[in-house]
């Protein structure tokens, strides 16, 4: 029988929001932001360890020597890197609901192009896979606006995106314990299907491990605002190389 619980909870902030804040105010909100203290019995049993780079990522690195990333802006949670071990991951899109024809129907159709595409731009690097199967996702994808949250005393304001995780300990099929970390993606639809392209590729990237922002405006995880989104870099692939590379709590034994 599978036993499920769930540890940690926590946002990724974005520029979306920043834009509606103050980029000032943002960048304070992420650097005072990180990860709750947290107890560390409940993965008393687990041991940290690594897992192969991801043979489509391991071919894009850039040799050693030359290496350009932001990697020192990326946090782990308190149980490691939130990295994935097993492939493919499984994304979830949430699906369409408006009536064929209508105008939201035909909103809701760009904004599921634009995932679509941003699942497409990051399965070059690593195996993603789409899956109808919402319980069995690793990832899942909502075409709804973040959750508002009290945040120093007052409900916060609205904002486009948002990444959240959870920490769940659960067995595989064979029995093996595991400890799993599940991601879900808030975008909302009323954005521009190149901006909105954009938000879920960067947003994408923060559910694929990289839990932190780029300081430079060419990488897929800027955390500032862009007119013209750019593409996955190589420092994004860099970063995420090495990310890949670090030692973590999740995954299951055996
Ligand atoms: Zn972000």
């Amino acid at each position: 029988m599978t036993q499920k619980s769930a540890y940690s909870q926590q946002p990724q902030r974005c520029w979306l929001f920043f834009r509606l804040v103050t980029f000032t105010l943002g960048s304070l909100l992420l650097a005072s932001g990180g990860f709750p203290p947290m107890t560390r019995g409940a993965e008393a049993s687990m041991d940290e360890r690594s897992y192969p780079l991801p043979s489509r990522l391991e071919a894009v690195l850039e040799p050693q020597g030359t290496v350009e990333d932001y990697f020192d802006q990326i946090s782990p949670s308190p149980q490691g890197y939130l990295l994935w071990s097993s492939w493919p991951v499984l994304v979830y899109l949430e699906p369409s609901q408006a009536s064929s024809g209508s105008a939201l129907a035909q909103r809701q159709a760009v904004w599921q192009n634009q995932a679509e595409g941003a699942i497409a731009d990051w399965s070059r690097y690593l195996h993603l896979e789409i899956t109808d199967d919402k319980a069995q996702a690793n990832i899942v994808i909502l075409r709804k606006q973040p959750p508002l949250r009290w945040e120093k005393g007052k409900i916060s304001r609205a904002r486009h995106a948002e990444t959240r995780f959870r920490i769940i300990r659960d067995r595989d099929a064979d029995g093996q314990s595991c400890l799993r970390h599940q991601q879900t993606v808030y975008v909302g639809d009323r954005q521009g299907p190149q901006q909105l392209r954009g938000t879920l590729r960067h947003e994408l990237g923060h559910a694929l491990g990289l839990w932190g922002h780029s300081p430079n405006p060419g990488d897929a995880l800027y955390a500032g605002q862009i007119a013209d989104p750019p593409e996955i870099s190589q420092s994004d692939l860099n970063t995420l190389g090495k990310l890949y590379g670090q030692p973590t709590l999740l995954g299951c034994l055996g």
